[in-house]
């Protein structure tokens, strides 16, 4: 997130003109795209691979389907809204929209599924994050401990203890709380001493840098067991080899959300990816 007073001052280049001129561009579309809801749910299935390779819930990840472009990826328009702040409206509606959807699935008497949605730092900056996210979750009646909201470790950068509160008042109020791309960042270790998280999310693909396999799965392995030691569970994301979850399986990581099993689909074929696992 680029909140330091200094960014305001960056160097205009002519490139970097062009590229906010094409922002400002992209930031008209979006507030327009938002208005007409071109913003869809996809869902990555996450996977218990310790008992019998399930799906035991998924993450909501964002889709804009533009018209003329077709289907946009975040990387292209999460940061612009994080630097403009419409990443707390894009956060809340994707929340709005796992929450209608699970209501419909649940009161069809299928079984429970978990369902998880990113929040950014900036979200926790309302007055009415709290109120807000618990209102919806009441008003579409979804129970305890079915919505699970993963924060990276950059919520933890400033503020600390609001952070801790904010996580503490969330688990009083059924919500899981876990901590995404753990150990990308640098204070990792600090936030996992303090924080009364409930997940821990691993991500793979920063590992793929590495030079030294045997190096890798060491860390891997000892930071599933710390995990499990703070009776935090643990999910390896990002995982795209049967190799890789036969280690993550041995090393005794619970929940695998990767490539090999899934990639994120729209919320009616993942409607029905779940409805074939229970035909089985
Ligand atoms: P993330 O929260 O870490 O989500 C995981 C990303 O890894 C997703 O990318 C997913 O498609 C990708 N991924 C999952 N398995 C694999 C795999 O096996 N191989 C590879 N190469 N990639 C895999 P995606 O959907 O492009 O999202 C990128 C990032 O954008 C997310 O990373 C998250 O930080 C952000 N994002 C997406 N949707 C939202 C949203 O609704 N709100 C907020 N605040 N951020 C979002
Ligand atoms: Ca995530
Ligand atoms: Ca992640
Ligand atoms: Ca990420």
């Amino acid at each position: 997130v680029k909140d330091q007073p200094g960014d305001q001052f960056a160097f205009f280049t002519p490139q970097l003109r062009a590229q906010t001129l094409r922002e400002s561009e992209l930031e008209a579309q979006a507030k327009k795209a938002l208005a007409r809801g071109e913003f869809e749910v996809y869902v990555q299935g996450k996977v218990n691979i310790q008992q019998n390779c399930r799906i035991v819930g998924g993450e909501c990840l964002a889709r804009w389907i533009h018209p003329e472009k077709g289907l946009i990826p975040p990387d292209q328009f999460i940061p612009l809204f994080e630097h403009n702040g419409m990443i707390t409206q894009l956060d809340r509606l994707m929340f709005e929209k796992a929450c209608a959807w699970l209501h419909d699935y649940l009161e069809a008497g299928r079984p429970p599924i978990n369902l998880a949605v990113n929040v950014s730092r900036l979200d926790l900056f309302q007055d009415d994050f709290l109120d807000w996210y618990t209102a919806v979750k009441r008003r579409y009646a979804i129970p305890d401990g079915l919505l699970e909201l993963e924060f990276t470790e950059s919520v933890m950068l400033k503020d600390d203890q609001i952070f801790l509160q904010i996580v503490e008042e969330l688990r009083k109020r059924g919500f899981i709380c876990s901590l995404d791309d753990f150990g990308s960042g640098y204070s990792s270790l600090n936030i996992l001493k303090n924080l009364p998280i409930q997940v821990l999310k691993l991500d793979i693909l920063f590992f793929r840098k590495s030079v030294d396999i045997a190096r890798e799965r060491i860390i891997i392995r000892n930071i599933l067991t710390m995990a499990h030691e703070l009776q935090m569970k643990t999910i390896a994301e990002g995982v795209e080899t049967a190799e890789q979850v036969e280690f993550l399986k041995a090393a005794g990581c619970d929940i695998v959300q990767g490539y090999v099993y899934f990639k994120p689909m729209p919320l009616a074929d993942f409607d029905q990816v779940l409805q074939a696992e229970l035909d089985q």
